[in-house]
């Protein structure tokens, strides 16, 4: 890798999709070691920004650089320095998961079978995948598909690793898991975690970045996006057609329910409603509600909080190497 470069380092990128609309506008985003939540809700671009990266597609305008190397004009290198996560990871549901890891490596150049059988070791034991190492993948769960999923990535050691939407489908324990992997795969090496369901990037992330229809809108750390959300975020108790009357005034976080009275914590960008009182600590997707509500977008980004999203046309893809 090439030190003088932060890992990944995208300028000015524009990308117009055939056809003539414009996922993304103007994106200039910088990331060292450390996970990174890419957030933002469905259609702001994320998965456009993840395969320029990825070199699947080439940007129109802009410079985008991953360990120093152009996605345009170094392609080779980029992937060679890059695993990519995708969202699925099924399209070997007979083979065993060692035999998966192992292909995969020798296809990304790894030729020394020696060296090759040690590295697969290393990172089954890494993602807590080596008591399964013989199983096929069809019997995996959920939860262990998405970490061989996390293997398969990294099996040649990249320095960059892209996630799409990592945590759809997987169970609360699952979810845990998945989160400390991640945080731990990030002390000496860049993850780019892209989510649109805020609660899943946890306390792991450096920076993140919020894009929204195509721009970036924040970057910086998810404390940053927690103080602005200062006085924005409350909490009410009411009852009867009350409660009916705040859903539809505010956006509602949670609702907890105690006998007959329920609790609710919503985001405001104009004041509070009467009786409610300020949230001291919002959590960051309070914040990242509070956040999209100042920016007028407050419904989408409720609507957009649903988990599993269908897939799109276009968006199975396989690994970016080579
Ligand atoms: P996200 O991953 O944040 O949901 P995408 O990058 O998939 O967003 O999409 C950004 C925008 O680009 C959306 O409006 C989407 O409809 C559009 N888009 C995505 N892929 C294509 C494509 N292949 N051709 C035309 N438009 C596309």
């Amino acid at each position: 890798m090439n030190e003088e470069w932060p890992a990944i380092e995208v300028e000015g990128l524009t990308h117009t999709y055939k056809g003539g609309h414009t996922a993304l506008s103007d994106v200039s985003l910088s990331c060292g070691t450390g996970v990174f939540g890419l957030l933002g809700p469905n259609g702001a671009g994320k998965s456009t920004l993840m395969r320029i990266l990825c070199t699947l597609i080439p940007p129109a305008t802009g410079s985008v650089r991953v360990c120093g190397f152009d996605v345009t004009t170094d392609r080779q290198s980029v992937r060679e320095n890059l695993g990519y996560l995708p969202q699925e990871f099924g399209a070997w549901r007979l083979h065993r998961v060692e035999e998966v890891l192992d292909t995969l490596a020798r296809l990304s150049g790894m030729h020394d079978k020696q060296a090759r059988h040690a590295r697969v070791d290393e990172v089954l034991e890494q993602v807590g995948l080596a008591e399964t190492r013989d199983r096929k993948v069809k019997k995996l769960s959920g939860g262990m598909l998405r970490r061989l999923g996390v293997a398969q990535a990294l099996v040649h050691e990249p320095k960059v690793i892209i996630v799409d939407e990592p945590t759809v489908g997987l169970d609360p324990e699952e979810r845990i898991r998945f989160r400390r992997v991640m945080a731990d795969l990030g002390r000496d090496r860049t993850i780019l975690l892209s989510t649109h369901i805020v609660a899943d990037l946890g306390a792991a992330c450096r920076e993140v970045a919020l894009l929204d229809t195509g721009t970036i809108v924040y970057q910086g750390p998810p404390a940053e996006l927690v103080r602005r959300a200062a006085g924005a975020v409350f909490e009410i108790s009411a009852e009867g057609d009350a409660i009916e009357s705040l859903e539809a005034q505010y956006d509602i976080v949670s609702t907890n329910f105690f006998g007959n009275t329920v609790t609710l914590r919503g985001v405001s960008a104009e004041g509070l409603p009467e009786g409610a009182a300020p949230v001291a600590e919002p959590s960051l997707e309070e914040a990242y509600m509070a956040f999209m509500a100042a920016r007028g977008r407050s419904s989408a980004a409720r609507q957009d909080e649903e988990p599993a999203p269908t897939p799109k046309k276009g968006r199975r893809k396989k690994g970016a190497r080579a």
